[in-house]
C-alpha cells in the first residue's frame, strides 16, 4: 500500500535533549578539552548519585568499557566467559581478546535475554565470568545470576549498553555486577555521538581500573598526591573520552527522565496499536517482567517465521520504514568457528534471531509515525490474506489519557 508523498520514517535519529551545544562551547572556554575534566566528572557524579555506584569511569565507548572489565577480571588463555549469543560483537570481543573463551548460553524467549536457568549447566573449572546483556534495556534475572556467580566464584559484568536508566527491584542496571558497563553510542538513549562508561562496583577494583584507563599509568595518583611522579605502573590503553563528548553528553544525562518518559509514550502507542495483531496471534511484542522498569530503549517484535519477517522487512522498506533486525547470532559467525567456540545447540536463539525486527524508536519520533509503522504491517498481513482486527479502543487518544489495560503496560514473564 502506502502513501507515496510521505516522508521516509528512519530506524534512529540523534537529538538534542537541551544544552549540549552550550556546553561544548564552555568546554572550549574553560581551555581544558582533552580528558577527565568539568564536565566528565559532573556525568560520573550524576550517573554515581543517580544510580547509587561507588566509581563511574568515562569511557570512548561501551566497548572500550568492556575490555577493561575484561581486564580487570585478570583472564588466563583458555579462562572462560558465560554470556549469550544473542548480542552484540563487542560482548564477546571484549573477552576474546584477552584470551578468554566466550561460552554461549541460550536466551528465554520472552526477554531474549539470557536464561539464567541454563547458566549452571555451562560452568565448567575453567570459568571465570558471566556477562549478562540486559537486551533492549530489559534487566537480565540479576538476583538469580549474582546467587550463581557467588556460589562458583565468578565475576560478573553486566553488559548494560541497552540499560542506563533500567532499573531491577529498585536497583539500577550497571550497579548490581562486579562491574557494568554502558553505551551512549548513537543509537543509544542517551548519547554523545560515540561514549561510555565503566561502573565499578567492587572498591577493590577502581584503583587498577584508573590506571588501565590511562595508559597503565599511575597518572591519577600522582594528580592526587599520593606519588610523586608518573609511571609505567600496569598495562592500559587510551580510554579517556575527550571533555567535548562529555560536554555534550551531560547536557543529554541531565533530562534523563524526560527522554525515558517520551520512549515510554512511543513505546506503549507500539503495543496498543499492535494489539489487534498480536490477538490475532500474527506478531508478538516484548515483555517487561513487573520486577523491573526498562528505559523503552527499542521495540522489536516477532513475526512467526523468518520468511515472514523478511516479507515484512521487504514491505516496510518499501515504503521507506526504515525497520531493522539483528543480531547474526555470535555462534554462527565466522569468528566463532576461526575460535573453535563448539557449542550446544541454542534452539531459542537461532529461532528468535530468525524472526525479530525492531521498530524505528527515536526521542522525536512522533504518535503519528508510529501508526503509520504499526498501519503498514495491518496492511502487509491485510495483504496476505490475514483477517486484522480492529482496534478495540481510539487510536486518536492523547498521551496523557493514554489508559491501556493493565496487561499492556505491565507485562509479566508467563
Ligand atoms: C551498543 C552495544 C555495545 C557497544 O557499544 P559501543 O558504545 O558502540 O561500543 C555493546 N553491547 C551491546 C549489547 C550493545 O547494544
Amino acid at each position: 500500500m502506502g502513501q507515496p508523498n510521505l516522508p521516509p520514517i528512519p530506524f534512529n535519529k540523534p537529538f538534542i535533549a537541551g544544552k549540549e551545544l552550550f556546553y561544548i562551547a564552555q568546554a572550549v572556554t574553560f581551555g581544558n578539552i582533552s580528558g577527565d575534566g568539568h564536565f566528565t566528572k559532573a556525568c560520573c557524579q550524576l550517573l554515581e548519585q543517580r544510580f547509587n555506584i561507588p566509581k563511574v569511569l568515562l569511557t570512548p565507548s561501551c566497548t572500550a568499557a568492556l575490555e577493561m572489565a575484561a581486564m580487570l577480571c585478570r583472564l588466563q588463555p583458555g579462562d572462560e566467559v558465560i554470556m549469550p549469543s544473542y548480542t552484540f560483537v563487542s560482548t564477546a570481543n571484549a573477552f576474546v581478546r584477552e584470551g578468554a573463551r566466550p561460552v554461549f548460553v541460550d536466551i528465554r524467549p520472552d526477554t531474549l535475554n539470557i536464561d539464567e536457568e541454563l547458566i549452571e549447566a555451562a560452568i565448567t573449572p575453567r570459568t571465570r565470568a558471566i556477562c549478562p546483556v540486559h537486551y533492549a534495556g530489559v534487566p537480565c534475572e540479576m538476583d538469580r545470576i549474582m546467587e550463581i556467580a557467588e556460589k562458583h566464584n565468578l565475576m560478573v559484568i553486566e553488559d548494560a549498553a541497552q540499560a542506563v536508566n533500567s532499573w531491577y527491584k529498585g536497583r539500577a542496571c550497571g550497579s548490581i555486577g562486579h562491574l557494568g558497563c554502558y553505551s551512549f553510542h548513537e543509537t543509544k538513549n542517551y548519547t554523545c555521538g560515540e561514549g561510555g562508561a565503566l561502573c565499578i562496583n567492587r572498591p577493590n577494583l577502581i584503583d587498577r581500573a584508573e590506571i588501565i584507563r590511562d595508559k597503565g599509568t599511575n597518572r591519577k595518583q600522582f594528580f592526587r598526591g599520593l606519588v610523586d611522579k608518573y609511571t609505567w605502573v600496569d598495562v592500559g590503553s587510551s580510554y579517556v573520552p575527550s571533555e567535548i563528548a562529555s560536554a555534550f553528553l551531560f547536557g543529554q544525562l541531565e533530562h534523563m527522565d524526560r527522554v525515558t518518559t517520551r520512549r515510554k509514550e512511543l513505546f506503549d502507542e507500539y503495543v496498543a496499536c499492535l494489539a489487534p495483531l498480536e490477538s490475532a496471534g500474527l506478531i508478538s511484542t516484548p515483555r517487561i517482567p513487573l520486577s523491573s522498569q526498562g528505559n523503552y530503549h527499542l521495540c522489536y517484535i516477532l513475526l512467526n517465521s523468518e520468511q515472514t519477517r523478511n516479507d515484512a522487512l521487504t514491505a516496510l522498506v518499501h515504503q521507506q520504514i526504515y525497520v531493522v533486525f539483528h543480531y547474526v547470532p555470535l555462534h554462527l559467525a565466522p569468528y566463532a568457528q576461526v575460535l573453535h567456540t563448539e557449542q550446544a545447540q541454542l534452539p531459542k536463539t537461532v529461532n528468535c534471531s530468525g524472526r525479530l525486527l525492531r521498530l524505528p524508536m527515536f526521542h522525536d519520533l512522533t504518535l503519528e509515525e508510529v501508526r503509520r509503522v504499526t498501519g503498514a504491517f495491518d496492511d502487509f498481513f491485510r495483504d496476505k490474506g490475514a483477517v486484522v482486527p480492529k482496534p478495540h479502543f481510539s487510536l486518536t487518544r492523547t498521551a496523557t489519557t493514554s489508559k491501556l489495560p493493565a496487561s499492556a503496560t505491565e507485562r509479566t514473564k508467563d
